[in-house]
């Protein structure tokens, strides 16, 4: 009905898929009567929230769908998906307990994202979907896009997959910077993906997706190879002459640390190379560390024998627990440009990290800041005594 009389009007109509955010644990908790209640208190709100000639369904345990006419287009039904997301917000009081709720809704609209109920509602769903795995609180719209980017990203993949081979990928390289001698003392390998149509693409923008089909272990296996042919070469060339010797950071992903080989893997790189294996570091991310420190720490004891230096990548983001850090064999510690780029006007920031510092040295590691940006960095990190830097203040990524 509200469909053919949009049409009749010209008007457009929203479809909003609600699912509240962790109702089970309501249920777990405090057992289904209280969990009934809460439903009948949202379904309340949601009634109170909308206009007469709208509509608001219970489709499932702890899903609602609402339909409204006559909407002006996306930024009106946006503003309609913030207001329920507001009155949910506001807790609800059962049994003298305060419940907490949030929502996440998926919006979609008609005529836009398409011409029937049908198509509206399956829509919807996928846009929740997105909602939820922004981190729940949220609202996502269907989009036209939103397929397109659905497909593009298979294309993509499929693209990914033969880029080895074509020789599509490149390194560019950072310098790190000694804070006590002024000296560059390393590179970070990071890499690029030439694409023939879509032109330099950012790991950000692949690396995610080769973790999740496992194309990251070619990759970095051609990374590992590739960084240590350069700067091999680049020794030999003696244009590294003054920089001796310097040593180059590649970043080992997730999946290359939990699959075994990983020693094996280097030693070859290092064996093909020439490269001694004092010059290579491996930078492992803080995260991919807590995934499975057990297993981590047998894996970093056998790439430490070979004699390569180890660094945890992005510091202070990963939930670490000091326990197993201390007893990783460890060079060094990065600081994640989360905090640098807190300085010098956080002082939460600033404080995070002169903590940080104190506490690697005291486990007798060294630490270098990433991402430093401005000079006022640079001097508070040397005063706070940092070891080492990198960022675009001294040089963007370069071939
Ligand atoms: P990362 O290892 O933390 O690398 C540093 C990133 O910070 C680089 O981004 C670099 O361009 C950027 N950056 C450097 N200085 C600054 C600065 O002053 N300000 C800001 N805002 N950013 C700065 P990039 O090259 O886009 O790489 C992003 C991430 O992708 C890397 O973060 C790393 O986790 C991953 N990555 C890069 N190359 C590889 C690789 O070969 N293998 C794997 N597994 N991951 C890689
Ligand atoms: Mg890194
Ligand atoms: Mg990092």
């Amino acid at each position: 009905q509200a469909l053919s009389q949009a049409q009749r009007l010209d008007q457009q109509v929203a479809v909003l898929f609600i699912d509240l955010d962790r109702f089970k644990l309501v249920n777990d908790s405090l057992g289904h009567p209280v969990g009934d209640r809460l439903l009948q208190e949202i379904a309340r709100r949601l009634r109170a929230a909308l206009r007469d000639n709208d509509t608001v369904a219970r489709v499932g345990g702890d899903e609602f769908q609402v339909v409204v006419c006559n909407v002006a287009g996306p930024t009106d039904a946006a503003r309609i998906a913030e207001k329920l997301m507001r009155v949910l917000g506001e807790p609800f009081v059962l049994e003298g307990q305060e419940l907490p709720v949030t929502a996440s809704l998926g919006v979609s609209l008609f005529p836009r994202a398409g011409a029937s109920g049908a198509l509206l509602l399956k829509y919807a769903d996928p846009a929740l979907y997105e909602a939820k795995g922004e981190g729940r609180n949220a609202y996502r719209f269907f989009s036209p896009e939103m397929n397109a980017q659905a497909h593009g990203r298979l294309r993509l993949e499929n693209d990914l997959r033969r880029a080895v081979e074509r020789g599509e990928l490149e390194l560019h390289y950072q310098p790190q910077l000694d804070l006590a001698t002024g000296e560059v003392c390393a590179v970070e390998a990071l890499v690029r993906w030439r694409h023939p149509v879509r032109g330099l693409v950012l790991p950000n923008a692949f690396i995610p997706m080769a973790e999740e089909t496992g194309l990251v272990l070619g990759i970095g296996e051609w990374v590992l190879d590739e960084a240590c042919r350069q700067v091999a070469l680049w020794q030999r060339e003696g244009l590294a002459d003054n920089l001796w010797p310097l040593r180059v950071a590649v970043n080992i992903s997730a999946r290359q640390l939990q699959r075994p080989g990983l020693d094996g893997t280097v030693r070859r790189a290092l064996a093909r190379s020439g490269l001694a294996p004092a010059c290579l570091e491996l930078e492992i991310t803080e995260s991919s560390v807590m995934l499975d420190p057990q297993h981590a720490q047998s894996v970093l004891q056998a790439l430490r024998e070979l004699g390569v230096q180890l660094s945890i990548d992005d510091f202070g983001t990963g939930y670490s627990s000091l326990a197993y850090l201390k007893r990783l064999p460890l060079d060094r510690l990065k600081i994640d440009r989360s905090f640098i780029g807190g300085i010098p006007t956080d002082s939460d920031d600033a404080a995070i990290v002169e903590t940080i510092i104190v506490m690697t040295h005291k486990l007798g590691l060294r630490v270098i800041a990433e991402g430093v940006e401005t000079l006022e960095q640079r001097l508070q990190l040397v005063r706070q005594g940092c070891d080492e830097m990198q960022g675009f203040l001294l040089a963007h990524p370069a071939p």
